[in-house]
């Protein structure tokens, strides 16, 4: 029953995206297809050829990069709904995010207090929530920088704050963040804030943006602490 609920989300959400997805997918669609015409026309200048080729890679890389974070929605993520370590948690995303991180000179850096209450959670879910916060940050460091994961206890609540050095975001930004599609980034999807929002929902917790042009992010997501067993309504 609460699998089938669950499902009847998820489907539901899926149904009101499909329409923007198919229309974001046409426009690279659209790029590649103007510009194999005009390879067709000109196919004596090599040199143009070359950067109509690239241009048509970048369209394929955008378009697969909205197809799969879409899919992000569809992975029913086997519904493995367990009780799991916080600490457990983020040592995964760690290792998961690590290599990437280094390559862009950026350091992940991890308070963890001694003592973490363990949570009710979809583990590869919250997985992707976390992965695609810190690719963020690691997006707003071109120059380097660090981004900390804090994680501390409420009453009630777990709260798991990651915080970056980066470039931070205006007004305008911060209040669309949230709105699937939206992307300040020449290749990003827009689906990546959307669809953590959707899964801490789905956990029954929420999740909470600041920031400062120029100095910084900070998003604070807040989990129930477990008191059951059973997967969250
Ligand atoms: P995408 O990364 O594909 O653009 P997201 O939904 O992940 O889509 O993020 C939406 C927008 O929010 C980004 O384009 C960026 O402008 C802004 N944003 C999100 N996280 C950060 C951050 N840590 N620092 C600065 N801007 C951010
Ligand atoms: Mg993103």
């Amino acid at each position: 029953m609460q699998q089938t609920v669950m499902k009847a989300d998820r489907l539901a959400i899926m149904g009101q995206l499909a329409a923007q997805v198919v229309h974001e997918v046409k426009n690279p669609l659209t790029t590649i297809k103007g510009f194999l015409q005009l390879l067709k026309e000109e196919s004596h200048n090599f040199p143009k050829q070359q950067e109509y080729l690239d241009i048509m890679l970048e369209a394929i890389d955008h378009a697969n990069a909205i197809i799969t974070d879409f899919l992000q929605l569809a992975r029913p993520g086997c519904s493995c709904w367990k009780r799991y370590a916080p600490e457990k948690l983020l040592s995964e995303v760690c290792l998961l995010m690590e290599s990437e991180a280094a390559l862009r000179d950026i350091t992940i850096r991890q308070v963890i207090p001694e003592v973490l209450p363990p949570v009710w959670i979809d583990p590869e879910q919250m997985k992707q929530v976390l992965v695609n916060i810190i690719k963020n940050s690691l997006e707003a460091m071109p120059e380097g920088g660090q981004v900390t994961i804090e994680t501390s206890c409420r009453t009630q609540e777990l709260l798991i704050t990651i915080s970056d050095t980066g470039m931070g975001m205006n007004e305008l930004v911060l209040e669309n963040i949230f709105e699937p599609f939206f992307t300040t980034k020449a290749s990003g999807t827009g689906l990546g804030m959307f669809i953590a929002k959707q899964i801490v929902h789905k956990h029954q917790g929420d999740i909470k943006v600041e920031s400062v042009p120029g100095k910084g992010t900070t998003v604070t997501i807040s989990l129930p602490i477990l008191h059951r067993e059973g997967g969250m309504p």
